[in-house]
């Protein structure tokens, strides 16, 4: 059995190991490392496995959300609207604009933004923007976000840094996660479901104007070389990165078969023990598994991580603390009880491995292991 990690990328390196060469070798060759064909080529590629959304790539996912935000006009002193339980990227973005972040809680079974809390609180702020984040590799409810966007008036910015590729069929929205809202920011860091060999994101929009507002605000706001029409920024995937990303993107859904079959063994392994929760899968949208996220619904989380790790097993936490307490997120004065299920959430929560290619055995041993444990204990 192969060393476990968290994410193992040396497989998946070694199979696409020789067409990488050429295609380093050729930009190499051709030195071609700003805007060379790759970064057009991966555009389209992107878009066309996206459904036809526009596609802006640039540096990385937080450049992505940042970039959309400017892109929407959103000033200083607007209010944004994110679930508390997520990565910080969000919210740093909007602190960096000068923006007010506002937060809400999240659905204890999906981890995803609460349709009841962020409506409690269009309800009393006047938010210009929501952003759902997909997380974990499962859609937010974008039929409830979109209904409310349209009722309170506000513009959607999703952050699917976690799910390329899932697929949201909803009663009234549906397409691929960060394709539904009105622009969404994805990122490219190696760990990702689409994962490059460096940093690299896009930022996404269905509205070919915003898109090329974005490609604007992208490229140091320049309309035409040396002219600047709006204060932009300087974000850019760079070739080589694109051209790992094509060849990627070409295994994009093997790769994501492969997430979802080691997920469906750690259910079968796991689906029955006391005190623990699998997954839930929201009916609407399909699970790409940048996460397996297990609750614990009894205490010892603490101890069952070192157990595991004692038994060569990494595991993460994701995430230990919600944004609203962050100290740097904390303007508001929230205090412990503000979010209550995204305060759960991260005491309870553990995620185990979770890669393309994980083996067998090694979801037998893991599952196993937590077997004995939650039988012990
Ligand atoms: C990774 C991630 C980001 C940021 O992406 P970077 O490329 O690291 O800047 C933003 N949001 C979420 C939810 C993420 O997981």
């Amino acid at each position: 059995m192969r060393k476990i990690q968290m994410v193992d990328l040396q497989a998946q390196f070694e199979e696409i190991q020789p067409e990488l060469m050429g295609a380093f070798d050729q930009i190499l060759t051709n030195t071609a490392f700003i805007n060379g064909p790759d970064v057009q080529a991966f555009k389209t590629e992107l878009s066309d496995y996206l459904g036809g959304v526009h596609v802006v790539p640039c540096a990385n996912g937080t450049d992505a959300l940042q970039i959309a935000m400017m892109a929407l006009g959103l000033k200083p002193g607007d209010k944004v609207l994110a679930p508390s339980f997520t990565y910080v990227a969000t919210a740093e973005v909007a602190a960096l604009l000068g923006l007010e972040l506002v937060f809400c809680d999240v659905d204890p079974q999906t981890f995803n933004i609460c349709p009841n809390s962020a409506a409690s609180i269009l309800e009393k702020e006047d938010i210009k923007a929501i952003v759902p984040v997909h997380l974990f590799g499962q859609s937010a409810n974008m039929d409830a976000v979109m209904a409310l966007a349209k009722q309170y008036g506000c513009f959607v910015v999703e952050d699917m840094a976690q799910a390329i590729g899932s697929f949201y069929q909803g009663d009234s929205a549906t397409g691929f996660a960060g394709t539904i809202g009105h622009a969404s920011g994805t990122s490219f860091f190696p760990s990702k479901n689409l994962g490059c060999y460096g940093d690299g994101g896009a930022v996404l929009s269905p509205d070919a104007d915003l898109a090329a507002r974005m490609q604007m605000i992208a490229n140091h706001g320049q309309s035409a070389l040396y002219y600047h029409d709006v204060v932009g920024v300087n974000s850019r995937l760079d070739t080589l990165q694109a051209a790992v990303l094509r060849i990627k993107l070409r295994r994009l859904l093997d790769y994501t078969r492969a997430r979802q079959k080691a997920a469906a063994t750690y259910d079968a392994r796991l689906g029955n023990i006391d005190g623990l929760h699998i997954p839930v899968r929201d009916p609407k949208s399909t699970h790409v598994f940048h996460q397996y996220t297990l609750t614990l619904s009894r205490p010892g989380r603490t101890e069952l991580m070192k157990f595991l790790e004692s038994q060569g097993i990494p595991v993460k936490i994701y995430y230990p603390v919600p944004l609203h307490l962050q100290k740097a997120y904390n303007h508001q004065g929230y205090t412990p009880g503000a979010f209550p299920v995204s305060e759960k959430l991260c005491d309870h929560v553990l995620s185990l491995p979770m890669h393309t290619h994980l083996q067998a055995e090694q979801l037998d041993f893991i599952g196993d292991k937590i077997r004995s444990w939650f039988a012990t204990h």
